[in-house]
C-alpha cells in the first residue's frame, strides 16, 4: 500500500513529544561566544565546541574581510575549478604541523567520516568500531559494505579478541575524545593493537584537536605517538577552530585514493575559499594558543571540583565535554529549561544520540568562559539538585 508523507510521519512526531524526545533548534542571533542571543533572549551559552573561543576571534574575521582575491563561492567541485589557493595552502599547513605526509580538505566532518570508511574498506573486510563512536563513523562504516563489529566502549581485550580472530583486512576506528561522554580513547593501545594485527588504524579527532598535545596537535601528539602509514586521521574545524569544514591526514597514498575515488570528495562543491583562509588563520591561533588551553583546562578543573561538592553525577572525563548524567529525559528537560529561564544554554542529551535512561545535560567549556559564569551555573545547578532532593 502506498502512503504519503504526512500518513508515514506524524505518528512518530507525535511518539517523540510524547516522550520529552522532540527537538528543537534554537535560533541564534549573535555571534558564537560565552554571551549569546538565544530566541531572543540573552544566554551564557554552555554548549558550544567553540573550546578555545576562536569562532568570533575579530583577527580571523578581520584576515578574511582583508582578502580581495578569493571570492566566498568556490564555484565547483576541487577536481574540476573549485580547488582555491588558500584550500591548497591550508592542506599543506595541516601536514606540517601534524607531521603526516599530506592532508586532504572536506566541508564536513561527517562527509570525511562517509568518505575515508566507503572509500578504503570494500565487502569482505572488517570495521570494528568503539560502541560510542560519533554517529558520522556509524554511518560511513555502514556505507561502505564492510562486515561492521564493534567492541564495548573502551574495551581492548575486546578488541584484541576480535583483532586475533580477523584474518580480512581489517580498520580500526575510535573517536579520541567521545562527543557525548568526554572520555578518551587510549591511542597507544589502539595503535600497539593495529600493529601487532596488521591492522588499520582510523581515528576521529574532532573533539581533540586544538584542546589535546603539544600546539594542539590532538591526540597522537598527547599519548606522544607519531601517526604512522597504515593510520587515517580525521580532524574537524567546528570545534576548536571554530570555523567550518574537515580534514583527512595521512600517507600520500591515502590522500590520493580519497582523490581519485571518494565520491564524499569528487562529488561535491568545495567549501568556501574564505572559509579555508579564515581556517589557516585559526591554525596559526591554535599553535600559539597554550595560554587558552591553559584557561580551558582551568576551567574544566574548577567545574569539576565544584560540582562533585555538589554531588552531581559527572563522567570519567578530563575534556571539556563534562556530562552531568541524571538518567529521565523528563529530568534532563526539566533542569535545562529552568536552567534557560535563569539565562543558561546547556543542552539535554537524550535517546537516540544517547542510551535510553542515559540522559544527561551535557556541559561544555570553553577557554572564553570566564569563573563567574561557570559558578553562576553551579549556583543554579546546586538550587535544581537540592529541589530534586526535597522532592525525593
Ligand atoms: C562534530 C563531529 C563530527 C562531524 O563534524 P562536522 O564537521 O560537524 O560534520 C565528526 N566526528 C565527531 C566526533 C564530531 O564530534
Amino acid at each position: 500500500m502506498k502512503s504519503s508523507i504526512a500518513s508515514r510521519f506524524q505518528a512518530r512526531l507525535d511518539e517523540r513529544r510524547a516522550q520529552s524526545l522532540y527537538r528543537q533548534r534554537p535560533l541564534a542571533l549573535s555571534a558564537q561566544q560565552p554571551i549569546m542571543q538565544i530566541n531572543g533572549f540573552p544566554t551564557i551559552n554552555f554548549c558550544s565546541n567553540d573550546y578555545l573561543g576562536l569562532a568570533s576571534e575579530p583577527r580571523i574575521k578581520a584576515a578574511v574581510c582583508a582578502d580581495v582575491t578569493a571570492g566566498w563561492g568556490a564555484g565547483a567541485a576541487h577536481l574540476v575549478t573549485g580547488h582555491h589557493l588558500h584550500h591548497h595552502l591550508l592542506e599543506d599547513e595541516l601536514a606540517d604541523w601534524l607531521g603526516v605526509e599530506r592532508c586532504l580538505l572536506f566541508s564536513t566532518g561527517y562527509m570525511a567520516n562517509l568518505a575515508v570508511q566507503q572509500t578504503l574498506m570494500q565487502k569482505g573486510d572488517l570495521i570494528l568500531a568503539d560502541k560510542l563512536n560519533h554517529a558520522s563513523l556509524i554511518d560511513g562504516a555502514l556505507a561502505s559494505g564492510a562486515d561492521f563489529k564493534r567492541y564495548p566502549h573502551l574495551d581492548y581485550t575486546a578488541l584484541a579478541r576480535r583483532l586475533q580472530a580477523s584474518e580480512q583486512t581489517t580498520l580500526v576506528v575510535s573517536d579520541s575524545v567521545f562527543s557525548m561522554d568526554g572520555d578518551l580513547a587510549d591511542i597507544n593501545q589502539l595503535s600497539g593493537l593495529a600493529n601487532q594485527h596488521q591492522a588499520w588504524l582510523f581515528i576521529d579527532d574532532a573533539h581533540s584537536l586544538g584542546v589535546l598535545g603539544e600546539q594542539g596537535r590532538g591526540s597522537f601528539s598527547h599519548f606522544n605517538q607519531k601517526i604512522e602509514v597504515d593510520h587515517i586521521l580525521v580532524g574537524t574545524f567546528g570545534k576548536a577552530f571554530g570555523t567550518s569544514g574537515a580534514f583527512v591526514a595521512g600517507s600520500n597514498v591515502l590522500i590520493e585514493s580519497l582523490i581519485q575515488f571518494a565520491r564524499p570528495y569528487i562529488y561535491t562543491t568545495a567549501s568556501s575559499p574564505l572559509n579555508a583562509l579564515a581556517t589557516r588563520e585559526a591554525l596559526k591561533w591554535v599553535k600559539q594558543a597554550d595560554h587558552l588551553r591553559q584557561q580551558l583546562f582551568a576551567n574544566i578543573r574548577f567545574f569539576r571540583h565544584e560540582a562533585a561538592l555538589l554531588g552531581l553525577e559527572l563522567l570519567n572525563s578530563a575534556s571539556p565535554i563534562q556530562p552531568i548524567l541524571l538518567g529521565d529525559a523528563v529530568k534532563a528537560i526539566h533542569w535545562s529549561e529552568v536552567l534557560k529561564q535563569k539565562g543558561f544554554w546547556v543542552a539535554p542529551i537524550r535517546y537516540p544520540t544517547v542510551p535510553k535512561q542515559q540522559a544527561r545535560l551535557r556541559v561544555t567549556l570553553s577557554a572564553a568562559h570566564n569563573q563567574t559564569q561557570i559558578e553562576s551555573l553551579l549556583s543554579v545547578l546546586a538550587d535544581l539538585q537540592k529541589a530534586d532532593r526535597e522532592n525525593g
